[in-house]
């Protein structure tokens, strides 16, 4: 700057002492140009058009009296440093020029060249500090009013006192005025929060991060972030908006805690809702239960109507689970038609049991799903702090443990947890236990059961039914362990197992030399789904020798609505070889007659249930005769199942149904028993 030209503006009226100036600098080392101008109008006009360093102003000027010279000066130029030349008798004035902003007086009698050149150098000096603060300052403004970082300054009674644009903007105010005249009480929920924060600072003179929500003033709430000093009761700090942040935390979390389908809790924020409701109960001692639902007959909406018409069945469940709740308690989704429901504050069993009932009632009435009305129901399971379990899991394993055995007890019910039925399920687990090694221990037997032709009296097949010689338990039949190897998922080795004993006995027989007779095998669903199905069939029949005309396949109607829909064409293949197919227990499941069509089937096994409902319900009587129409206009053959007495049979003998079989003919038998109702007899 120095190195630079000076360029002075004099204004002075005094021609001597203009004279003197200019000669006085006429001798200074320094570079610089001088412009004369004779009054203040004059002066301005020059600084209007063209750009000085420094003025030198004279304290009375014709037009310009004294002080009111130095205003009129910095509205043209504001930042343009003067030094103010004056009489001895005007040096209070000059001071006083000094607080409106003038850099430096000299007094005319005392000017030297010495004193002037430092005068002028200095009040550069001081202008060019002055830009560059100016300039700094501007950055500064310019970076802190475009940050995201909210700036502030307050006092202790809440005025602002600073404020920048980033948090103007961020609290959704017009102008900083407007949030000044708002002062900072008015960002807070409620004056607490604001109090508790001066609390805090009061203490310890400062505070990190302290997060707080914010009103907006249209309203709406921020969560911000405040880290401020609190000195000589003035408050002053940094604010970040993080509203989005903690949307997207919050996001991330329902996410991880709720179940997408249906939006509830899943188990996750159960198990920390239950987690929290018993620590609260252990201080107020009082109860907590957790129900476990299931439902009764998911599976087979889902297997019928598809996945996406289940899917819109739990969202309606939820919904409709949700209004027989309050605000307080939590209902989650578990696992597929699973919930669990956590009522924190249970005052006593007889209020759990209205809620219990309350949720099974609102089963009562039909979900319309895609114009279909679908019926379900829930079974329930209770569990009881204290009395059942101290923690999170006991509880929900035990009311899981209650869910089974409402089941078991017919479903459509609720049961209290007992500590049997933790018994009971430790017990199931011991059997699957032993049965997945029944089949190599030789623990597996087959009985066969004759179906007869009513017309000839002929047992034209046996029903192979398996069965478990338990070393300690005896003989169990099916529903005893099949449910248990089909949950555990190795029904399809004893499937294979049976098939292949079946196979292998009828193959026997035929060897021995008796009469001929299909041997039906009851497949499970699992079984059914898989495509090498046939492929397995057909290995077994050659490793057996078994032709396929003599081999029958049971599928129960139930298992049909189990998406078999992909092995389809496999089961076509079996049939075409000449393996005959049944529809077992025909009539209790959701009947979808097309299936009729699709499968090669044969046969059609009308459940046991229709028999020996016939002589109590007459209604019956009608079904069997429709079904049987039905199957014969079809060109299928309808076996009675459950046949027990001579009533039935000769019912059924007169509607024409084709064969028979039950216990007024034959109890399953082991084969050596069976053997006799071949003929001729082995
Ligand atoms: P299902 O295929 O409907 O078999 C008929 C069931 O009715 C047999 O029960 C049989 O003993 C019983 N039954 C026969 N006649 C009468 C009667 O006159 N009155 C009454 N009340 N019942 C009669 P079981 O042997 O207990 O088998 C039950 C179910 O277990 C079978 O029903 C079948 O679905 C399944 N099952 C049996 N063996 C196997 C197998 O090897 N694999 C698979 N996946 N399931 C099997
Ligand atoms: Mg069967
Ligand atoms: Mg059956």
């Amino acid at each position: 700057m120095t190195a630079k030209k000076l360029n002075i503006l004099l204004i002075e009226d005094n021609p001597g002492d203009v004279r003197l100036i200019i000669e006085m600098m006429g001798r200074a080392e320094i570079e610089y140009s001088i412009e004369h101008a004779g009054t203040l109008s004059d002066g301005l006009d020059k600084l209007r058009r063209k750009t000085f360093d420094v003025i030198l102003l004279d304290m009375n000027l014709p037009d310009g009296n004294g002080l009111d010279s130095v205003p009129e000066i910095k509205k043209v130029s504001p930042k343009m440093p003067i030094v103010m030349l004056t009489g001895l008798d005007d040096e209070e004035t000059a001071v006083s020029a000094l607080q409106l902003g003038v850099q430096d007086y000299l007094l005319k009698d005392r000017i030297d060249r010495t004193l002037l050149l430092r005068s002028l150098r200095y009040s550069m000096e001081r202008k060019r500090i002055l830009d560059e603060l100016a300039e700094s300052e501007e950055k500064y403004k310019g970076l802190v009013d475009n940050a995201l970082v909210g700036v502030f300054k307050t006092n202790i009674k809440g005025e602002i006192l600073y404020i920048n644009d980033a948090l103007v903007r961020m609290l959704e105010y017009g102008s900083p005025g407007e949030l000044i005249a708002a002062r900072a009480l008015s960002i807070y929920r409620t004056p607490e929060d604001r109090k508790n924060l001066v609390d805090i600072l009061r203490k310890s003179g400062k505070i990190d991060n302290y997060e707080f929500e914010a009103v907006t003033k249209t309203g709406n709430t921020r969560s911000l972030l405040l880290s401020a000093t609190l000195s000589r009761d003035i408050m002053s700090g940094m604010i970040i908006d993080i509203t989005e942040r903690k949307q997207m935390e919050e996001t991330i979390k329902r996410q991880s805690n709720h179940d997408a389908l249906t939006g509830l809790p899943n188990r996750v924020l159960f198990s920390e809702h239950l987690d929290l409701a018993l620590s609260q109960a252990a201080r107020e001692r009082h109860m907590v239960a957790v129900l476990y639902l299931d439902l009764d007959n998911f599976k087979e909406i889902n297997d019928s109507l598809g996945h996406a018409a289940g899917d819109q069945m739990l969202q309606a469940v939820s919904r409709r689970l949700k209004t027989c709740l309050r605000e307080s308690d939590t209902i989650a989704r578990i696992g597929g038609d699973e919930y669990n429901i956590l009522l924190p504050d249970a005052n006593n069993e007889n209020d759990i049991v209205t809620i219990a009932g309350k949720l099974i009632s609102a089963f009562r009435k039909p979900f319309m799903i895609n114009s279909h009305s679908l019926h379900t129901s829930t079974s329930i399971g209770i569990s009881l702090y204290p009395h059942d379990g101290g923690d999170a899991e006991t509880l929900m394993k035990n009311a899981d443990a209650a869910m089974y055995d409402a089941k078991k007890q017919g479903r459509n019910n609720y049961r209290f947890y007992s500590p049997a039925m933790n018994a009971r399920t430790l017990e199931r687990m011991k059997l699957a236990n032993r049965l997945r090694g029944a089949i190599e221990s030789g623990e597996l037997v087959v009985h066969y059961q004759p179906q007869v032709t009513l017309d000839t009296g002929q047992v034209h097949c046996a029903e192979a039914l398996v069965r478990w010689r338990h070393p300690e338990k005896g003989l169990l039949y099916p529903l005893q362990f099949i449910p248990l190897a089909e949950e555990m998922g190795f029904i399809t080795q004893i499937d294979e197992w049976v098939l292949r004993a079946a196979c292998a006995q009828n193959k026997a027989w035929q060897e021995a030399g008796c009469a001929s007779a299909c041997v039906m095998v009851n497949l499970s669903a699992r079984h059914l789904q898989q495509p090498e199905l046939a492929d397995i069939v057909t290995r077994i029949l050659q490793e057996t020798g078994l032709e396929p005309r003599f081999l029958g396949i049971e599928i129960s109607e139930r298992t049909i609505m189990q998406e078999i829909e992909m092995t389809i064409p496999s089961l076509v293949r079996l049939a075409d070889t000449g393996v005959r197919f049944c529809i077992d227990d025909f009539g209790v499941g959701y009947s979808a007659l097309n299936y009729l069509k699709k499968l090669p089937v044969r046969v059609l096994k009308v459940d046991k249930s229709f028999i020996s409902g016939m002589t109590s319900d007459p209604d019956y009587k009608t079904i069997i005769n429709a079904v049987i129409n039905l199957a014969h206009s079809l060109n299928l053959k309808v076996v009675a199942e459950g046949v027990e007495n001579e009533s039935q049979l000769a019912f059924l003998q007169m509607i024409s149904c084709d064969e028979a079989q039950g216990y007024h003919f034959s109890r399953p038998l082991p084969p050596e028993e069976f053997a006799r109702y071949l003929k001729p007899a082995c």
